[in-house]
């Protein structure tokens, strides 16, 4: 009797001195009973083109309850770059959210051209799906070219599918790449005449009563008001003079400056797309994820969910004005005030400290390459159309055939394979006779060809990066890289894609459950981030990651 006591004691005792010695995040201590132990909402926030130095130009405007409190309560990593190119929002959303870059998730561009079936994909067009809450085809969208899972999957897998995802973005890519293959919804947003979130088939056959109850409301219709400064445009000096010759604006309105009389401009700039390019689209980015919060219960229960928001407006604004305009800073201060917005409203509905929040974007962006020229600083632009006659005039000099390339995409060249071989021609050989010749072309620094990405391993420079963005069976024979400041773009407006730091630096902000309070200047990459919160949940990797865990943000 007193033997099988003691031994039960004994094994009494092993078992809780193992488990007090293993700090899985299950058994994390706590001093507030108040506070549960595993966050019970993670909320992933990608900033679609926001620059790291976003965060400290305008700091001084922000308010405490946005950007600065996440700087302020939780974790600043203020050297959070991306490791591959290209630096796009399709392979940017895919890398925060699966842990790796293109060459293992394969989504090597918003575009690319399929090898297979010969001609251009959309990273998340879906044909075997329909639409839902639209009959428009900006419905027909999945995540299926995705080649591995997220983190947001990984939760899924690990709560046996009872902690819920949901994405929500105005870009369908922003919303359906972060939310993963086994999301509960995901839902993005499709102006024209519409200006409803929709989603589809992949998720759902209908929408939900409280999408349906948005959109029925008139809160999208609501924006088309008068978009002036948040402050006195006299007070932003962070930026330059709002009338310059580097903006593009919007059709029917000749100067590109404050105020913008959205009302009028709405017919002429393809109706309810017109809010996506102004900060508005992130203020109804904001109510549509509050009531997501509501509407699936999210962080209501002790089982983790997550909730992937992407603001795509910044994008636009970018795109549209450029790195320093005044319509960026505006912008960005209204992004802040709705980031309080959602804290506190997480703080009320979830409760503080039982929610873990990270903010990052899916690529920054380069300072307007004409305004960069004008201060001296080698930059320019790339004329595609030049460099494609010209090398297709080379091409036939030198092999006295027509149509050797059959694609020209993402700086990538696509061979005519099949015609190659036909007229017995080595595929290296061609590659590598393509490359000595476009390395002398205008605005072109480097080129590699699709065979060396393939047979070595890259592990520091350009060379990495590249190799890192390279997906064997998707991408082209020939890579080539823009000198620093090039775009082909518009003479307007910033626009992102290259291994520069101007498009790879970001910022990595985390506050809330299980995250410490700090900074550090320390290298980052952007595939750190889901490994990080695979490891603060205590569930698996993502099936490719090769980010490793920030351990210096965790608590435990
Ligand atoms: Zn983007
Ligand atoms: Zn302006
Ligand atoms: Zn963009």
């Amino acid at each position: 009797m007193t033997k099988i006591i003691s031994s039960i004691l004994v094994s009494l005792f092993f078992i809780t001195t193992f488990y007090a010695q293993q700090p899985t995040a299950k058994n994390r201590t706590n001093k507030d009973n108040t506070i549960q132990t595993q966050p019970k909402l993670i909320v992933g926030i990608v900033v679609d083109q926001m620059r790291y130095d976003y965060l400290t130009r305008f700091y001084d405007k922000y308010g405490e309850g946005g950007f600065k409190r996440m700087m302020n309560e939780g974790f600043d990593c203020r050297n959070n770059h991306f490791n591959y190119v290209p630096t796009y929002t399709a392979p940017g959303h895919s890398s925060v959210y699966t842990g790796t870059s293109p060459k293992y998730h394969g989504i090597i561009g918003n575009n690319w051209y399929d090898k297979e079936i010969k001609s251009s994909v959309y990273c998340a067009g879906d044909d075997s799906v329909e639409p839902v809450g639209t009959k428009d085809k900006a419905g027909k969208m999945s995540p299926h070219r995705m080649k591995t899972t997220t983190f947001t999957d990984e939760n899924r897998l690990f709560t046996q599918l009872q902690g819920k995802t949901i994405g929500i973005a105005l870009k369908d890519r922003g919303a359906i790449l972060p939310a993963g293959h086994t999301a509960n919804a995901a839902y993005w947003f499709h102006g024209q005449d519409e200006g409803r979130w929709i989603s589809s088939t992949f998720y759902m056959t209908q929408l939900p009563k409280w999408v349906q109850n948005f959109n029925n409301s008139n809160i999208a219709n609501s924006y088309f008001k008068e978009w002036n400064t948040l402050y006195d445009i006299k007070t932003y000096t962070e930026s330059t003079a709002d009338d310059n010759s580097f903006e593009g604006g919007f059709k029917g309105k000749e100067k590109t400056t404050f105020p913008y009389d959205l009302k009028a401009l709405k017919d002429q700039n393809s109706g309810f797309e017109l809010l996506k390019s102004t900060p508005y689209g992130n203020s109804l980015t904001t109510d549509f994820a509050l009531a997501a919060i509501d509407g699936e219960d999210l962080g209501k229960d002790n089982i983790t969910d997550v909730l992937t928001l992407s603001y795509s407006s910044t994008d636009y604004v970018g795109h549209n004005f450029g790195v320093s305009s005044k319509e960026v800073q505006d912008t960005y201060l209204r992004l802040d005030k709705d980031l309080e917005r959602l804290f506190n409203a997480l703080d009320q509905k979830v409760g503080k400290g039982n929610y873990t929040v990270f903010l990052t974007a899916d690529h920054a962006a380069v300072e307007v390459p004409s305004y960069l020229s004008s201060l001296k600083i080698p930059a320019g632009y790339f004329d595609g159309k030049a460099f494609r006659e010209k090398l297709n005039a080379f091409l036939k000099a030198t092999y006295n055939a027509d149509g050797l390339v059959e694609n020209y995409s993402n700086n990538q060249i696509f061979l005519n394979r099949a015609k190659l071989s036909e007229m017995g021609l080595k595929l290296q050989e061609v590659q590598q006779t393509i490359v000595n010749e476009i390395i002398a072309y205008k605005h072109i620094d480097k080129a590699y060809t699709g065979m060396s990405m393939t047979q070595a391993s890259f592990t520091a420079g350009i060379e990495e990066l590249v190799q890192n963005g390279y997906d064997q069976k998707r991408s082209g024979d020939v890579v080539y890289i823009f000198e620093p400041g090039v775009l082909s773009y518009s003479l307007t407006g910033s626009s992102h894609g290259t291994s520069f730091n101007y498009d790879t630096h970001v910022p990595l902000l985390l506050f809330g459950n299980g995250i410490k309070h700090g900074h550090s200047f320390k290298k980052t990459h952007i595939t750190d981030i889901a490994p990080t919160m695979s490891a603060l949940l205590g569930i698996g990797f993502p099936s490719g990651a090769t980010g490793q865990p920030l351990e210096f943000v965790l608590e435990k």
